[in-house]
């Protein structure tokens, strides 16, 4: 079956919904908006139908279905979950030239009623003739995810600036040249924040300035997340495929990169601990000099760019240089690994707080406030721990935290070769060691640690047993 797609213009024009309950609910509501005068036929009506109809904004057909219902209609959605009752709507509409649909059933029905994207005006109308219609939500789905929230608006504005448009770009290229700025540029950004005001001066300014408009490059930090593509967000997705260049980390996977634009640009500005890496103030430069050239830049992060991501730095720096730059906050590195090590970071009983430390760099873990390791009933989650895992024990242990608190070390959180190792503090060292822990590798210390050994449920768990403490002779026990 090949079916003709359409898009029908409907309003004032009488149009009738057979059923009273939630699918009929859903059918006026579509057709309502469509501006159709919808009268609804059914003995009984949910709640928000009889509300309608109550306000006046809905015709109510009270009883069972009669073929004079279908009198001066244009259409007609049979959805009275009666398959007979359907049928003869179906056939009676179909003798009068009425074009009819039945709800969830392609072969009674004239037209049927597609899975919808909405950006009014743009609307996106998906179909695969009653074949296969769990395959039309997924690729609703996945157009859901792609089509900005802000298109809607922006196509609005775009409308009403079109022979202005056409007027200064008479040029077909040139013309496409501003539209292409118009749909992921300045103008949607601000369309998204809800400034339609700014959005239209901008416009305005742009259309005023004519071939002669710079292009204005941009910075978006943008966080990644730790590792598992499915916790990218709609914003970092939508991000990279807008992005003309990316700066990434070294540890952001093949998998993340493949989802930005194919053409763009991407420069690996990794930091490697030891051999050859780029300084961060060459990165600085990098991005400096793709934003001022006019291009959007990427600089794509793992985790979450504020976290121990320097992105506190990189923003500071290229708002300095008068560049316009937004953050996509990403999945922290803690709240990802706690999660896929079943681990909750708080808990009514064992944890009131969780504190984020990192045991390198500038806030390298000698300098940890004693408050801060001390501190009981909290969560310490330690970034780039596991070098310093030594140190980092005896300072835990000198401040008075049980050697028996739960530790769990999780490596390459989030990921098909996650492992998450569980044990106690007073043996953080040996642990990490025998079991040749690397990097990424997360620490969570406190009593909710524990959790992992019964609730890890990702990747591989390798609950340490404690060593076996040597047998004392009964006199030396104190
Ligand atoms: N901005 C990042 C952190 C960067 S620091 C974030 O918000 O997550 C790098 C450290 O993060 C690593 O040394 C490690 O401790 C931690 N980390 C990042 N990704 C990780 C992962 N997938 N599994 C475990 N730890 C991870």
């Amino acid at each position: 079956m090949k079916l003709y797609p359409l898009f029908a213009d409907l309003r004032g024009l009488p149009v009738l919904v057979v059923g009273g309950g939630s699918v009929a609910r859903r059918k006026v509501a579509a057709l309502r908006e469509a501006g159709a005068l919808v009268r609804v036929g059914a003995p009984r009506l949910d709640t928000e139908l009889a509300n309608l109809v109550e306000d006046g904004e809905l015709a109510w057909l009270p009883g069972e279905y009669v073929p004079a219902w279908l009198d001066g209609m244009w259409l007609v959605i049979a959805a009275t979950g009666e398959r007979e009752v359907n049928a003869r709507i179906a056939a009676e509409a179909g003798e009068r030239r009425i074009l009819a649909n039945v709800v969830d059933d392609a072969q009674l029905s004239r037209f049927q009623v597609p899975a919808v994207i909405d950006r009014a005006p743009l609307t996106v109308a998906i179909s695969t003739a009653g074949a296969a219609p769990a395959l039309a939500s997924r690729v609703r789905e996945a157009l859901e995810r792609v089509l900005d929230h802000a298109l809607g608006p922006l196509i609005a504005l775009a409308q009403r600036h079109r022979a202005g448009i056409a007027g200064r770009f008479p040029d077909l290229a040139q013309r496409r040249g501003f539209y292409g700025w118009l749909h992921d540029g300045p103008v949607l950004k601000l369309l998204r924040r809800a400034r339609p005001e700014e959005a239209e001066r901008v416009l305005l300014d742009a259309l005023d300035a004519g071939a002669e408009m710079p292009r204005k490059g941009s910075v978006t930090l943008v966080g990644a997340g730790p590792g598992d593509p499915g916790l990218l967000t709609l914003a970092a997705l939508r991000a990279l495929s807008q992005a003309d260049v990316i700066l990434h980390d070294q540890l952001i996977g093949e998998e993340i990169l493949a989802m930005a634009r194919r053409d763009a640009e991407r420069i690996d500005v990794g930091k490697r601990c030891g051999g050859r890496h780029v300084p961060q103030e060459r990165t600085h430069e990098l991005m400096l000099a793709h934003a001022l050239a006019g291009r959007r830049v990427v600089r794509l992060k793992g985790g979450d760019p504020f976290v121990f991501g320097r992105g506190g730095e990189e923003l500071a720096f290229l708002r300095g240089h008068g560049i316009d730059c937004a953050i996509v906050p990403g999945i922290t590195a803690a709240v990802a690994c706690a999660a896929y090590a079943g681990i909750p970071l708080t808990h009514r009983e064992h944890a009131q707080s969780v504190c984020l430390v990192t045991a390198h760099g500038k806030d390298a873990a000698e300098t940890l406030s004693d408050a801060m390791l001390a501190q009981p009933r909290q969560t310490l989650a330690v970034y780039m721990g596991v070098e310093r895992i030594a140190m980092l024990t005896a300072r835990l242990l000198a401040h008075g935290r049980d050697p028996a608190t739960p530790v769990a070390l999780i490596e390459n959180g989030s990921l098909p070769r996650q492992r998450v190792v569980a044990g106690v503090l007073g043996e953080l060292p040996r642990l990490a060691s025998v079991h040749a822990v690397g990097t990424p590798a997360l620490l969570i210390v406190g009593e909710v640690a524990a959790f992992a050994r019964e609730h890890a449920w990702f990747g591989t768990l390798v609950a340490d047993q404690p060593m076996a403490l040597p047998e004392l002779p009964c006199a030396e026990v104190a």
